[in-house]
């Protein structure tokens, strides 16, 4: 079976190491023996709605989100019908902030969002740095954590209603007070976890995989488990990290 990966601007936003959540979901994919499809989405290339499963965005400096961000909120009628015919999608970071209705940056400038997530984001002048340690409930009943990397100066506030990602057990998270961390809408994921994400927490990378099946398919299949035996020592490794320096929390 082949997944169709929309991997958005990966010459712009990509920093981290975040194109390296590609590689983990193609890994993960083909030891599944399905196989990942990679379509790169630059400025002024077609969408593809049609044809993605999942779509991908990282994450990048002001200067970086500034040179995309027209070119991403013209495409948010297109993705946000996608996301709602049921394409999964994960963003990272500056691409989680381009895909609320908009981001301010410290020196005021607002950059159009793609409006696909109930948010919004204002830098603020103090920059939230570190490891951070996450608690989230994607399944109902089905208690999971997630550790990653921040560096933002974005403040993002949730419309009021609006299903974060986590819970924050350690680090800054959307806002650094509201105690919670990126956003959910259906099968669509945004976060502010660098490191890159999935190689520590490979369940997340596993239910992006199965939600991206279920495009086609209808139900995320239950895929063959792997031995994570390294990755879930990275995930151990980071999760202890967070709990002993991160943030405020
Ligand atoms: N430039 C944005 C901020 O500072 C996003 C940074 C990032 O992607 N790490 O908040």
């Amino acid at each position: 079976m082949r997944v169709v990966v929309g991997h958005l601007y990966p010459d712009y936003l990509n920093i981290y190491a975040d194109r390296g959540n590609i590689a983990v979901l193609t890994a993960r994919a083909a030891w599944r023996r399905l196989e990942l499809d990679v379509r790169e989405i630059g400025p002024g290339e077609p969408t593809l709605a049609a044809e993605i499963d999942l779509y991908y965005v990282g994450g990048g400096q002001d200067r970086e989100q500034a040179l995309i961000a027209p070119d991403l909120a013209a495409r948010g009628p297109e993705l946000g019908e996608a996301v709602a015919g049921g394409a999964a999608l994960l963003a990272v970071c500056g691409g989680y902030q381009l895909l609320g209705r908009f981001y301010r940056d410290r020196y005021g400038a607002e950059l159009p969002g793609a409006g696909v997530f109930p948010l919004h984001t204002v830098a603020g002048e103090r920059r939230m740095i570190g490891d951070v340690l996450l608690e989230c409930e994607l399944e109902p009943g089905e208690r999971r954590t997630l550790a990653g990397f921040e560096n933002h100066a974005g403040r993002t506030y949730l419309d009021e209603g609006a299903e974060p990602l986590g819970r924050v057990v350690a680090g800054f998270g959307n806002d650094g007070e509201s105690g919670y961390e990126g956003c959910r809408a259906g099968r669509a994921l945004g976060t502010y976890l660098h490191g890159p994400l999935l190689p520590r927490n490979p369940w997340l990378a596993d239910w992006l995989l199965a939600q991206a099946v279920a495009r086609r398919s209808g139900e995320p299949p239950v895929l063959d488990p792997l031995s994570d035996d390294l990755e879930l020592k990275a995930h151990a490794v980071a999760a202890a990290r967070a709990r002993s320096r991160g943030g405020r929390h």
